[in-house]
């Protein structure tokens, strides 16, 4: 049997990349001084569904939440294998806590034909963990957490190891479900070269907007409106043009979305600065590693 796979993934900063500049005065993220990138554990979601279609056959459809930046990771997502990719953008869609956020999703994901969904474990910068599990529960599907193996498939059942810290559990519970992704499940795939040939101009309806308002300045309103469906259409004959759905699309009700369905509040923002105190060079070779071994067991850090 094949099976339909849709995947979550999230453009986050690079959080190992921090410099100077990475807060804001006022304690939030400046996230115009830090790179963006694909969620890590989101590539080990992507790759769990594509090792699923290489075996069982299906399709592969990844979903993103953002702002039109994000496209990048859809594009990325083509490139490793995914068939088809979706944009959920809208200024409506601000200001949404983990709750706002998984609603949103779970009306995208509900216009889908799914068998499983997959999900990074965690992204790394709201690090909460919590879109995974809220969005199985608003589509009321069985969920599997921490996956770090994928035991069994067999058409109407799902089995796979979670990892439980001390150790791991193997679950087994029916389709569809949703499954959130470690980072130990797999190795995920580059991008092919073929598919970079393929998909390398996909875009979404966004940025090609931007793009031709960016280039004439100085036409009509019209005139833009004109080039940008003729742009479209160029892509679509090519199926180039990357879906992308508003929440009318996809029938959010407005009282969910954004800051009016975010019960969170952020009373403090603190700026932790964690400043190097000692640090120790340690020799690149046997001698040093086997000194700095012996150091961390006499104090007790490693046993
Ligand atoms: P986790 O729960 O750790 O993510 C787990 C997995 O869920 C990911 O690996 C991925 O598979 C999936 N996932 C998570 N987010 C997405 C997504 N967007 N699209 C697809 N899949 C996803 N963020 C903004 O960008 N703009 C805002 O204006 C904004 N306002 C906020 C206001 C408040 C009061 C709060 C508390 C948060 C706000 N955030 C905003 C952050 C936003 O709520 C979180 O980034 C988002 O809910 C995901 O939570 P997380 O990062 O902890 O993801």
């Amino acid at each position: 049997m094949a099976y339909n796979c849709i995947v979550l993934i999230k453009q986050v900063p690079d959080t190992k990349r921090i410099t100077g500049e990475a807060m804001n005065d006022d304690g939030t993220v400046n996230r115009s001084a830090l790179p963006a990138i694909f969620n890590p554990e989101d590539l080990n979601a992507l790759e769990l569904a594509l090792q699923i279609k290489d075996k069982f056959g299906g399709k592969v459809t990844v979903i993103t939440m953002g702002l039109p930046a994000a496209s990048a990771i859809l594009r990325d997502s083509l490139f490793r294998g995914a068939d088809e990719a979706i944009l959920i953008t809208d200024q409506r869609c601000a200001a949404s806590d983990t709750l706002a956020t998984s609603y949103i999703l779970s009306c995208a994901v509900k216009k889908a034909d799914f068998d499983i969904v997959l999900c990074g474990r965690q992204a790394i910068d709201g690090d909460t963990a919590q879109v995974g599990p809220q969005l199985a529960e608003k589509l009321g599907i069985p969920q599997i957490t921490y996956v770090e193996e994928l035991i069994e498939l067999n058409g109407k059942s799902i089995t796979a190891r979670r990892n439980i810290g001390a150790g791991w559990q193997q679950v087994r519970t029916k389709l569809p479900a949703l499954l959130t992704v470690t980072g130990d499940a797999n190795e995920p795939r580059v991008a092919a070269a073929k598919k970079m040939m393929k998909y390398k101009n996909a875009r979404t309806p966004v940025e090609v907007e931007q793009k031709i308002k960016a280039e004439n300045a100085d036409a009509t309103e019209a005139d833009i409106q004109k080039l940008v469906e003729h742009k479209y259409s160029k892509l679509e004959a090519k199926d180039l043009l990357i879906k992308q759905w508003d929440l009318d699309y996809i029938g959010a009700d407005l009282m969910w979305c954004g800051r009016s369905g975010s019960p969170t509040k952020v009373h403090r923002i603190q700026s932790v600065v964690l400043a190097a105190k000692e640090s120790k060079n340690i020799e690149p070779n046997d001698q040093g590693v086997s000194d700095m071994i012996h150091e961390l067991i006499e104090d007790k850090i490693i046993a």
